[in-house]
């Protein structure tokens, strides 16, 4: 089969691989329908993450369920299924407290910009549609195995209830989806901070009601002026940098919550401010697999159509055209055709 490899910082490439194979009994093979390129992805591609050596890359899928181990009871071939980028049992205590990415026997999902894959604890992990889905809801059923999981998880984290103002730190995939996510929980006003026009439109029309594209402490200041001084009730931080995990802290209200979902990369909040801020802060890989059920019906009946942060679909030979895209904001998110 093929699937991407990435050799060094900008250099990844589509190579013929080993067709994945059961290990364990609980395994499954899945026949990628759609994978796509993430954000932390980028890591790598740029060298911020260290490459080694040449490793599989990919965490994103979504396809039809090929062959299953002995010990696999509810997962058949045929079935199309969605799961997390970690593989979880789903029954140990993390698992049962809806922590599912903390699973006591977790297994990072690698690999997955390729034409197939084998994902563990298949029963745990993976959730089936209803039937195989129409071509055009496979984007949106994608988005679910992290990006909107992730932006979901952002909201849920940030404690997003009804009638609540809500800033996002962010416009990336992720944020735009946070946006999304809040305004399906109930949100009544919702700031995305966006220097992008592009992505400004998307926000808009997932939901956002207003758009700050200051950074900084100019950026904060608007927060406080668009709420009277007090700040916001949740914030979704959806970057990972200092910059923009201090900017949520210092944009959200004594009492409320920040969601952070970025990979950190050189974060440092420092105790004191911490201490004074009043803020609850919870955040963390997304346990997109307690949010699937919930996901899929959504998407399967029209109430949300995450798919449209993919604006750039290439084939899986293309795959490095969709990470320059992405490094160069050229595109928000690339989705690959096997
Ligand atoms: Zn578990």
């Amino acid at each position: 089969m093929r699937g991407a490899v990435i050799y060094a910082p900008g250099d990844v490439r589509v190579e013929e691989r080993d067709d994945p194979k059961i290990i364990e009994p609980t395994d499954a093979i899945i026949r990628i329908s759609a994978t796509c390129v993430c954000g932390s992805d980028l890591w790598d591609w740029r060298g911020i993450n260290p490459v080694t050596q040449p490793t599989p890359i990919g965490h994103e899928y979504c396809g039809i369920v090929e062959d299953v181990g002995s010990d696999v009871t509810t997962i058949k071939p045929g079935q199309f299924v969605i799961g997390s980028f970690f593989a979880s049992d789903n029954t140990c205590p993390h698992c049962q407290a809806g922590f599912q990415t903390s699973c006591q026997h977790r297994e990072f999902v690698g690999g997955c910009q390729a034409e197939a894959i084998r994902v563990p604890m298949a029963d745990g992990t993976l959730v089936a549609t209803p039937e195989p889905p129409a071509d055009e809801l496979i984007p949106s059923l994608l988005s679910l195995s992290d990006v909107m999981g992730t932006g979901w998880f952002a909201a849920d984290a940030a404690n997003v209830r009804p009638g609540m103002t809500v800033a996002v730190v962010g416009d990336g995939a992720v944020g735009l989806l946070g946006v999304l996510s809040a305004a399906r929980l109930g949100a009544e006003r919702i700031i995305a901070m966006s220097r992008h026009e592009s992505r400004q439109r998307l926000a808009t029309e997932f939901g956002a009601t207003d758009i700050v594209s200051e950074r900084g402490d100019d950026g904060v200041a608007r927060i406080k002026d668009l709420t009277d001084g007090v700040g916001a009730d949740a914030v979704l931080e959806c970057v990972g940098t200092n910059e923009s995990m201090t900017q949520a802290l210092r944009s959200t209200r004594p009492g409320g919550f920040v969601g952070y979902v970025g990979v950190p990369h050189g974060v440092n909040l420092p105790g004191e401010d911490l201490f004074y801020s009043h803020v609850g802060l919870r955040g963390g890989p997304a346990p997109v697999r307690r949010f699937l059920p919930e996901l899929i019906d959504l998407v399967w009946s029209g109430k949300v159509e995450p798919g449209k942060v993919f604006d750039l679909t290439l084939s899986l030979d293309q795959v490095a055209e969709g990470y320059r895209a992405m490094d160069e904001r050229r595109a928000i998110k690339a989705l690959l055709r096997p």
